[in-house]
């Protein structure tokens, strides 16, 4: 039987969605949306869907699983003809895993048929949708796409812009939506530009992108990132830009940076392994370590950690193997069993860290319970002495903007002193990367990245979070 349980997945923040489109005639553009959403599928592993017009359609698939798991059945990519493509994967949170909330969301009105993609959470969601069905709509999924396709049907436009450009100022918090048409794709960020989206171009078209590591892999030159408060309309005409909305403040998620992103992809111009590298470097001088051997937990802490090696001037090991192909159906050990030594996803590497004075980098704590089982494997494997640096500091508040975190009362950042924690998770030594280090790693004015979860200070709040919050 399938032991639920507490497992690494719970404890980790995770992002909720990665979205791409593509406008390329001439281009099998199913395969590519394939392609790319293989490329993002770190950002989601709960559903996966791509949907493709023609010029006068819309067809789409969708279901739950990875992205080779929904198109396993290559028949169902080869059904989906057309020159314009978007997709999605997602992580969903435990309340909201059913199917219905797969994504793309094709909707059929007046103005034509839409299929909708987004990343994001709108702060003010709830207080919408419970306006939109006062006033006779009828929801069929728990997606904010749903929300944004009842507004865009109540605007009285039958032009999609010019339905938009009413709609967008309705929506509060964080939202990165591409929209497409039977013949245009549009994408759209939000006034703080919370979630990532780049735009790149190809030999026959341009595609969008969570984040560029999809360009590369369908063979796209990143062009530009979409601006917050910005909105991309693509056509037979190329890209037009227009800006919906004037943005007061930036606030990209900086966890972005420091654990969704991909390693190879680049973020307001920047490489995540290089950020990374440089928080740990920076972690390590505000906590010059004496010990044997760095190690970083797989794989979003390996560029740290080798930073952090670099800066104390140790060498970097490879002290955990990660396996990579854990499916959806994994049975996550029970308790007896994990006792008994069952580790299936992450095992330490005895012949590296028995007898060490081990660093083991992570890039955050949210309720520790992840953090204390690998020090307990660390210390079975043989290790002297366990010393665990994190590339980011505390987290104190949960996040409204669409990233997956625990509650605030199980974030043990929230209620323990670092000593506490190190004691609760059984390390020799804890540090945190302070905020000013972090943020002076970024390179960029510190204004323009959200930090709430660290500090609680929220960019936007949700009219029904204000007084929560
Ligand atoms: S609260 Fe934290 S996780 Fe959420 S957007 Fe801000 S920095 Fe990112």
């Amino acid at each position: 039987m399938a032991a639920r349980g507490m497992s690494m997945h719970d404890d980790k923040m995770r992002d909720e969605c990665g979205v791409f489109g593509i406008y390329s005639p001439g281009s099998n553009v199913a395969q590519l949306t394939y392609y790319g959403l293989y490329a993002l599928q770190h950002r989601g592993q709960e559903s996966a869907g791509i949907a493709v017009a023609n010029g006068r359609e819309i067809k789409g698939e969708k279901g739950v699983g990875l992205v080779s798991e929904v198109f396993a059945d290559t028949s169902k990519l080869e059904q989906l003809q057309g020159h314009i493509a978007v997709g999605h994967v997602r992580y969903s949170g435990v309340d909201s895993t059913s199917p219905v909330n797969a994504q793309p969301l094709i909707v059929r009105y007046y103005g034509g048929s839409h299929a909708i993609v987004h990343n994001g959470n709108l702060v003010n969601g709830r207080k919408l949708r419970l306006q939109l069905e006062r006033e006779g709509s009828i929801f069929q999924t728990a997606t904010d796409s749903e929300i944004i396709a009842h507004l865009i049907a109540r605007s009285g436009e039958s032009d999609l812009v010019a339905a938009l450009k009413k709609a967008l100022p309705r929506l509060k918090g964080a939202f990165t939506f591409i929209i497409m048409t039977p013949d245009k794709l549009i994408a759209i960020r939000d006034v703080h530009g919370f979630r990532p989206l780049s735009l790149g171009e190809t030999a026959a078209g341009f595609v969008l992108a969570s984040e560029s590591c999809a360009f590369d892999t369908v063979g796209a030159q990143f062009v530009r990132d979409v601006k917050p408060g910005e909105m991309v309309v693509i056509d037979k005409n190329g890209p037009q830009s227009i800006q919906y909305a004037e943005t007061d403040k930036q606030a990209m998620c900086v966890f972005e940076y420091i654990y969704f992103a991909r390693p190879d992809s680049n973020l307001l111009g920047q490489n995540v392994h290089m950020v990374r590298k440089r928080l740990g470097r920076r972690l390590a001088e505000e906590h010059p370590v004496e010990a044997d051997i760095v190690t970083g937990v797989p794989d979003s802490s390996l560029s740290a950690a080798s930073g952090v090696a670099e800066q104390l001037g140790l060498p970097y090991e490879m002290g955990f193997i990660k396996n990579r192909y854990i499916g959806r159906t994994f049975i996550e050990p029970s308790p007896e069993l994990r006792a008994l030594g069952v580790q299936l996803k992450l095992n330490p590497v005895r012949q590296i860290v028995a007898g060490k004075r081990v660093v083991m980098v992570d890039d955050s704590i949210v309720r520790g319970t992840t953090s204390k089982r690998i020090v307990e494997m660390l210390r079975q494997a043989g290790a002297r002495e366990v010393n665990v640096l994190i590339t980011s500091p505390p987290v104190i508040s949960p996040c409204y903007y669409g990233v997956h975190t625990a509650k605030a009362q199980e974030l043990i950042g929230a209620h323990l002193e670092i000593k506490e924690i190190a004691r609760e998770i059984g390390a020799d030594y804890l540090g945190f990367l302070s905020e000013e280090g972090m943020l002076e790693c970024l390179n960029l004015p510190k204004e323009d990245f959200c930090t709430a979860c660290f500090n609680g200070s929220y960019p936007v709040l949700g009219e029904e979070d204000e007084e929560s919050v």
